[in-house]
């Protein structure tokens, strides 16, 4: 029996080994695996606690003797949870995280066995860094990096098997200093933004000491029976499926859409969700998507630092606790043609340490002006730095959503609902006069009753806007499925950062030549509305009319990753990540060489699958019944038929021998494509071949005709489990 019937009798038949999920109460298991600062308190001195919570509330230094210390505190706090081993915890470029794990086991000069944990070994370890990816900027002659602890993102204990081993969030450099991960870059980068947006807070109110960006995402994920997935090598090995004609059902009824959560799949999600809670990830909705097998997670925000962290995490748990119920996430942005793909919403705001929430509308005139700066401000950045942060979203999964109508365009635009265009038009049409204090333009401002208005554009017109304003945060929805999002928010903080010093510098400038600081705010804010204007976009983002509407504006519609990558090494993005201390050139440079590799290589692997699959499965199936197919024609030629009586299986003959013959010529033709790509040295050369030549050129066409085999080969031959099996049977 083929592997695809023996996996759907599986799935119909055999229930016994899915495990219980009992469930908790949620503050009983609440970060019980994590050393978060309740703990501290318990396990730690006065002194080395105090030294670890000023470290984690303004990044002070800890001392090398207060390390030593904190990891006695936190070796015994993990002891007594039953763990042997630890871990840095970093997040390489490679876009998954990475571990080594080293025993506290070890023995001393006269062969005594003691357990240890000593500040050094907290505060520095040195993984064989030679095989992640660091584009060019270590020889690998020189191939050192170390992982350097992150005090304001707590330890915590992650649980394989029986296995416990403590993890320590680390940021990942070079000997040379150079950052080789997602980490060190978003932590400058927030740092930037605090710097700029405590100056700017400055001139509304003198409290305000640190201002944190926050982010809340939003994950989709698509869950598939593991015995099913185990019989498709493509999702095995890209976690998407190359092949796969639509079922008679897909998502036409969209009756999966908030429907009841399948049984089987809502003890995976408790049980997750339990795994999650103990590691501190504070998770709060669970719901069906649009797509059949198609779910949402979401958690309450946090410093945007530690919700990376645990948003990585839990693409990790969650990959992890599936195995346990027979099941496989896929996290990938496309994983089924034809219906909808995963993307990761990106909430993000700012808040003060006075607790005010730097995007949500104000109730008095003041704090109203307060919010209108910050919010035109993080327009006017994405205005001016759209392509960046395009590029920031850019990789070869999230080319097959972005573009497709379903997801944000990959035009960059920012919709910001009715109201507060009008707000925004009536401070633009008073362009030539000049404001007063009494103005309406700033006392009428009465922008908390327009609350109600905003969720309502929320719920409906913009879902189709990749940066949409959603009442007191934007969301940023291009973001793919699969992404770090430290990354685009990485580039979010940076280009908000240089965009507030900009103003700030030119509220200066005003205030010096006499105007009153709230004139000179509200001058600054009209220029830049009338100089951002054309990134706002209030229509359907998927609509032929945009694409052209775009193109008049000037706004770029970079829809492949390897052009779309172009923006990261222009001489302004150079500028901007160099004067916001983010990115030296070098860094810069690597980085980009590194996204090139990747997706090359991405599309290489998916190439190859293709072809394997289409040599060893597909042809091989449509051949045994162009076989069957012969021998029925000749016998019945034999039995002097008329042929008008086998006019069907005449035809049907000669469907499948073309459909066959056009996989072979297309696969072949495919490779030699990509043979032509291998050589070609320079890599965005090489990946725009593999974009243009193999991937735009032969994907498709590929897939259209194994997709025609699989409408019309005999069932029982067919090898690949079907869409209709992969999305329908749980
Ligand atoms: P919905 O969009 O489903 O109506 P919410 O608006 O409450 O729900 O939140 C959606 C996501 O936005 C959640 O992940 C939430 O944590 C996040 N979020 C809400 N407020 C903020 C904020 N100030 N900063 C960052 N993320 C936020
Ligand atoms: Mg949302």
């Amino acid at each position: 029996m083929s592997l695809r019937f023996d996996a759907v009798n599986h799935v119909s038949h055999d229930r016994s080994n899915n495990p219980e999920v009992h469930s908790q109460k949620i503050t009983a298991i609440f970060g019980e695996s994590v050393f978060n600062v309740k703990t501290a308190r318990e396990y730690l001195s006065d002194e080395a606690y105090k030294s670890l919570v000023n470290s984690i509330k303004g990044s002070k230094k800890i001392e090398r003797n207060v390390a030593g210390q904190i990891a006695t505190g936190i070796r015994a706090w993990a002891e007594a949870k039953g763990v042997t081993h630890f871990t840095h915890w970093f997040q390489p470029l490679t876009g998954t995280t990475a571990e080594k794990h080293d025993s506290f086991f070890t023995l001393k000069s006269d062969g005594t066995a003691i357990e240890e944990f000593d500040g050094a070994a907290l505060i520095q370890q040195e993984p064989d860094a030679s095989s992640f990816p660091n584009g060019g900027l270590r020889a690998t002659f020189e191939a050192r990096g170390y992982t350097a602890w992150d005090p304001s993102s707590p330890p915590f204990i992650i649980e394989i098997g029986n296995g416990k081993t403590l993890c320590i969030p680390t940021i990942f450099i070079a000997y040379t200093g150079e950052s080789l991960d997602y980490k060190a870059p978003l932590m400058k980068a927030t740092e930037a933004l605090n710097k700029a947006a405590v100056t700017v807070c400055n001139l509304f109110d003198k409290n305000v000491t640190k201002v944190t960006p926050t982010l809340g995402w939003e994950q989709e994920y698509f869950v598939i029976d593991e015995a099913l997935v185990n019989a498709r090598p493509d999702l095995v090995q890209c976690g998407r499926t190359v092949f796969g004609a639509s079922p008679a059902k897909g998502q036409q009824l969209e009756d999966h859409y908030f429907g009841s959560i399948p049984e089987r799949v809502y003890a995976f999600m408790r049980d997750y969700e339990n795994e999650s809670y103990k590691l501190g990830i504070p998770l709060r909705t669970r719901h069906n998507e649009v797509a059949p097998a198609q779910f949402e997670c979401a958690p309450i925000f946090e410093e945007v630092n530690i919700a990376v962290d645990h948003n990585i995490l839990l693409m990790d748990v969650m990959s992890r606790v599936a195995k346990r119920h027979h099941l496989v996430v896929l996290l990938h942005e496309k994983p089924f043609a034809g219906i909808n793909g995963s993307g990761k919403h990106n909430n993000w705001s700012l808040a003060t340490d006075t607790g005010v929430n730097l995007l949500a509308p104000g109730k008095t005139p003041k704090t109203n002006l307060m919010f209108l700066t910050f919010f035109v401000n993080t327009i006017k950045a994405v205005h001016d730095y759209a392509d960046i942060l395009r590029a920031s979203i850019a990789s070869a999964s999230n080319d097959f959503r972005l573009g497709a109508n379903e997801a944000p365009p990959a035009i960059i635009s920012v919709f910001i609902g009715e109201y507060l265009t009008k707000v925004l038009n009536d401070v633009e049409s008073r362009v030539g006069t000049k404001f007063d204090e009494q103005d309406e333009a700033i006392l009428k401002l009465d922008l908390h009753r327009s609350i109600p208005e905003l969720l309502l554009d929320n719920t409906d017109r913009n879902r189709t806007s990749p940066f949409a304003f959603t009442g007191n945060k934007f969301e940023f929805r291009a973001v793919g499925s699969t992404a770090n999002c430290g990354h685009p928010m990485t580039i979010l903080n940076t280009i908000v950062a240089d965009t507030l010093n900009k103003f700030a510098a030119e509220v200066d400038a005003l205030i010096e030549k006499g105007d009153k600081k709230e004139i000179a705010i509200m001058q600054v804010i009209q220029k830049y509305i009338v100089s951002s204007k054309k990134i706002l976009f209030e229509g359907d983002g998927y609509s032929e009319e945009w694409h052209k509407e775009a193109e008049k504006r000037g706004l770029p519609n970079l829809k492949t990753t390897p052009i779309a990558l172009d923006a990261m090494v222009t001489e302004k993005a150079k500028k901007l990540f160099k004067e916001n201390n983010i990115y030296s050139h070098s860094e810069l440079e690597a980085r980009y060489e590194i996204e090139l590799e990747k997706y090359i290589k991405k599309v290489q692997i998916e190439a190859r699958i293709m072809g394997d699959l289409a040599t060893n499965h597909i042809i091989p199936s449509a051949l045994k019944y162009q076989n069957e197919l012969l021998k029925n024609v000749s016998l019945l030629r034999e039995a002097a038929l008329p042929e008008k009586l086998y006019k069907g299986q005449l035809a049907l003959l000669k469907d499948v021998s073309t459909h066959i013959q056009q996989v072979y010529d297309n696969v072949d033709a495919m490779v030699e494509a990509r043979k032509i790509a291998n050589n070609i040295v320079n890599s965005r050369d090489k990946a725009i071949a593999y974009e243009a030549k193999v991937k735009a050129q032969y994907f498709d066409k590929i897939r259209y005709h194994v997709d025609k085999l699989e409408q019309l080969v005999d069932d029982e031959l067919w090898t690949l489990p079907k869409y209709r099996e992969l999305l329908f049977l749980r």
